[in-house]
């Protein structure tokens, strides 16, 4: 048996290996246009950044080691220009020589691939405008920028060209990226695309976004400017063309093949094309999409590797066949990773097929455990069966393992009822005892079931009308950071106690920060007797799909990279998984314990830790080494001479004056966490504990100390210590102080008791107001260790000494 393949990369060369393993004495020879074989296309933008350092390891085989292990004939810089189907022949160049010459096959197999599209548009024949398939066109890219390149334009934002993105910043270059479309990376919903301009910008990159590329010109001092569509024009060294691929069809559609209305060839179930003797394979055919049931086009390498093994096999005479594809892929773009599988909103609108969606935002793996950082995952799945029909994951860590089992859900046909049972590993440093991918298989059973119905961000602009009701029941606090124009915010502890502002002729659209306390606000909703929907991914995902970043140059990152002295002593603190003021606390603990000159090292989580740690910084004349933002943020802080003793002195401006007046939990706990705050920001805090605010103080328990009659009665009608106090509103027999806690404990808030503990530990002065002791009949022996008795005249004193009072 005689077998010709056509392309030596991805599709040609893995069809050939596998075709040696069946027929040990096939002849097999391969025609390759390019001086290289078997070459790692995928690994292309990384020798550019110099990530991958070694050229070499691009080159998985050469035509000599195929001859020694395989026993192929390898003919590279030899174009097969046509095919004669009738006679089985095919004719050859050799583009050394430029002889032509014919040969024979039983089996042809093409695998030609795709090429990048060049259009033909003013100036497109400069130099230093370049695409990037092959080796020889890495190597122009790299000596361009030997050549002392300094800017570069990235036209196209699919994976290429964000690939090409960062690895020309690796290398030092001002990048500015073009996108013809209103996002980069197509196979993202739009609310999930914008964590990638988002990290895109925090990298420096200048993203253009709806801009066409009209045309290029070369100025007077030789370099290319780049027309657009708006009329900017962009001033660049070099240009990286990556806007999409078309099939090399010609010498299919010559020897006439049928061409399917993709555009790629067409094939059938075994990489057969229309001519019984000739399959193909690889970015040049079209596949079967296995959600929308349609043909299209699927340049992907795992695909081309796949339908190889088929083609291999069939033309061996092994049946097999390639069922289709759901285009599964993963591109990193700095920090962020981003995953699809299956379809996308877009796909599934085009094709009309219905769907609803779930997005969540959790952590990788325990929020406790160290390195913590968030990811969003949409799940995409038919409203009545719960047929996965999609998944996008974007994120730092971990994106790889959510996208694989979400494609092997979709391989499998699997529906949301499936993924609620998925046993998946745990450990902390892994995932959660409660998987997110089992989280959204209850999420969207409980969508499609009625139970807690869901909106997603893009139905809900049909909803910004008088029947539907907007209800935010995140706390106020949150509320200041931003809202859902016309929402009503009414928080989640309070609810119950004040349905009655609830409008009931109304559906009702509950929304927090994740999703999770507008669910548990739907349930007591709809279980009194509202028309209930929790809007999915809640005001996280509300900001990614419409707080779209601006279109022009912008700086969003204020990175401060200064050089490290070497010889210092550095603490290492990691804050990964605690929720603000948690990170600044413990890096206050740390700045205490550091001496002039000493650098601490801070990693956290909480993403609002980026702009705490400036502020922290500047307030405690901290120097700010270098600030980083990634999957965490990272800070190097060194305590610079004489400043500390100074900030972390009394200073009369420092003083803050809390009178805490209440033992309601809720006021309690407000009041330790602005004192952990303050503290935290190196100001001197005093809380004057009066009346039943002092029995946030009281020790827990029965403490053995003489009362009187009326003393006696009061002490037990009143709570003893921080863990029997309740919630001023909405206790509901313990229920809601019940469920704030948890709340807390599920935020990494710390409990009153530990906050009450660290204001102590960090040099907070805690005083009992002696006239109320004696009116209650408080003893001493009944507080807390570290606090201090004083009267009025003690809480005036200090407050004379700051400009913040407050009374709780
Ligand atoms: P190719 O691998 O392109 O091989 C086709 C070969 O055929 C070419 O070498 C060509 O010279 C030769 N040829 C064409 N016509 C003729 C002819 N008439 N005669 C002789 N020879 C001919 N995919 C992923 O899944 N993940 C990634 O991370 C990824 N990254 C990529 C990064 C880059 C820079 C590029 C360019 C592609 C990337 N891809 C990635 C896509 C992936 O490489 C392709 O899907 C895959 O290589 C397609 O395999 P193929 O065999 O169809 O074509």
């Amino acid at each position: 048996m005689k077998i010709i393949i056509v392309g030596a990369v991805a599709g040609g060369a893995t069809a050939a290996t596998r075709l040696r393993r069946i027929k040990e004495e096939a002849l097999i020879t391969i025609y390759e246009r390019g001086n290289y074989v078997s070459f790692a296309n995928c690994g292309l933008p990384y020798h550019i950044g110099e990530v991958i350092s070694n050229r070499d390891s691009l080159i998985l085989q050469t035509p000599d080691s195929l001859k020694s292990i395989f026993n192929f004939t390898v003919k590279v810089n030899h174009e097969v220009k046509s095919i004669n189907p009738n006679n089985k022949t095919v004719k050859v160049k050799n583009l050394d020589t430029s002889e032509e010459f014919e040969d024979t096959y039983d089996y042809l197999l093409l695998s030609p691939g795709s090429q990048p599209i060049r259009p033909d548009i003013k100036g497109i024949e400069l130099p230093n405008i370049f695409t990037l398939r092959n080796i020889p066109d890495m190597d122009s890219i790299i000596s361009a920028i030997s050549r002392g390149a300094k800017k570069a334009v990235v036209v196209g934002g699919g994976f290429i060209g964000l690939e090409m993105a960062e690895n020309l910043h690796h290398q030092g270059l001002e990048v500015s990226m073009v996108e013809m479309l209103d996002q980069v990376l197509t196979s993202l919903d739009p609310d999930m695309a914008s964590y990638v301009h988002q990290e895109l910008l925090d990298n420096d990159i200048k993203l253009f976004l709806g801009e066409k590329v009209e045309g290029f010109e070369k100025n007077t001092e030789g370099q290319i400017e780049v027309l657009l569509s708006s009329g900017r024009r962009l001033t660049t060294d070099v240009v990286i063309l990556a806007i999409g691929v078309k099939p090399e069809v010609v010498l299919a559609q010559e020897a006439g093949l049928t061409i399917g209305k993709s555009g790629g060839i067409l094939v059938n179930e075994k990489m057969q094309t229309s001519n019984e003797f000739i399959y193909a394979v690889g970015d040049a055919v079209e596949v079967y999409h296995l959600v929308i049931g349609a043909s299209t086009r699927i340049p992907l390498a795992g695909i081309a590797n796949k339908q190889a093994r088929v083609a291999a096999n069939n033309i061996a005479g092994l049946p097999s066949t390639y069922e289709g594809a759901l285009g599964t892929s993963i591109v990193k773009v700095f920090n962020l990773v981003c995953a699809s599988t299956g379809a996308n909103i877009r796909l599934l609108d085009q094709c009309q097929i219905p769907y609803k969606t779930a997005v969540i935002h959790p952590y990788q793996h325990a929020g406790y455990y160290p390195g913590a950082s968030m990811m969003h995952i949409k799940l995409i799945y038919s409203p009545v069966e719960g047929k996965v029909l999609g998944a996008q994951v974007v994120g730092f860590d971990g994106i790889d393992k959510k996208i694989d089992v979400l494609a092997t859900a979709l391989i499998n046909k699997a529906t949301v009822y499936d993924l609620q049972n998925y046993e998946l590993a745990y450990a902390p440093p892994f995932s959660s005892a409660r998987d997110p991918i089992n989280s959204l298989g209850f999420i969207a059973v409980n969508d499609i079931t009625g139970f807690t119905p869901l909106i997603d961000t893009y139905s809900l602009k049909n909803c910004l009308n008088n029947n539907y009701f907007l209800l935010d029941v995140r706390n106020p606090e949150e509320v200041l950071a931003g809202k859902i124009p016309n929402s009503y915010n009414l928080p989640l502890h309070e609810l119950r106690s004040r349905l009655n502002e609830i409008p009931r002729d109304k559906t009702i659209i509950s929304y927090c920060k994740f999703g999770l306390r507008g669910y548990l606000a739907q349930r007591i909703l709809i279980q009194n007797g509202f028309n209930a929907y929790n809007l999915s991914g809640g005001y996280d995902s509300f900001q990614a799909h419409f707080s779209q970043p601006e279109t022009t140059i912008r700086r969003f990152s204020e990175t401060i990279t200064m050089e490290k002295p070497l010889t210092t002593n550095t603490f290492k603190v990691n804050a990964c998984g605690l929720q603000c003021p948690g990170p600044l606390m413990k890096l206050k603990e740390a700045v205490s314990k550091a001496q002039v000159g000493e650098i601490i090292e801070i990693e956290a989580s909480d993403p609002g830790f980026y702009k705490d740690v400036q502020s922290f910084a500047t307030s405690l004349n901290l120097e700010l080494l270098n600030l980083e933002k990634g999957k965490t943020i990272k800070a190097s802080l060194k305590i610079s001479d004489s400043k500390k003793e100074e900030t972390l002195s009394t200073s009369y401006s420092n003083q803050v004056t809390i009178v805490v007046f209440s033992n309601d939990l809720d006021k309690a706990i407000a009041a330790f966490i602005i004192a952990n705050g303050a503290l935290a920001m190196g100001k001197n805090i005093s809380m004057f504990f009066t009346f039943w605010g002092l029995n946030v103080l009281r020790k827990e328990g029965k403490v053995a100390v003489k009362k009187n009659i009326i003393e006696k009665m009061f002490g037990l009608m009143m709570p003893k210590g921080s863990r029997k106090l309740i919630l001023s509103k909405m206790h509901m027999l313990g229920m809601g102080t019940g469920m704030i806690k948890w709340l807390m404990k599920s935020y990494n808030v710390d409990s009153l008791d530990t906050l009450i503990k660290s204001t102590i530990d960090n040099g907070g002065k805690l005083i009992a107001c002696t006239m109320s002791m004696n009116l209650m009949g408080i003893k001493r022996e009944e507080l807390l260790e570290g606090i201090e008795e004083g009267g009025v005249a003690t809480y005036l004193g200090d407050a004379e000494k700051g400009c913040i009072n407050l009374f709780i």
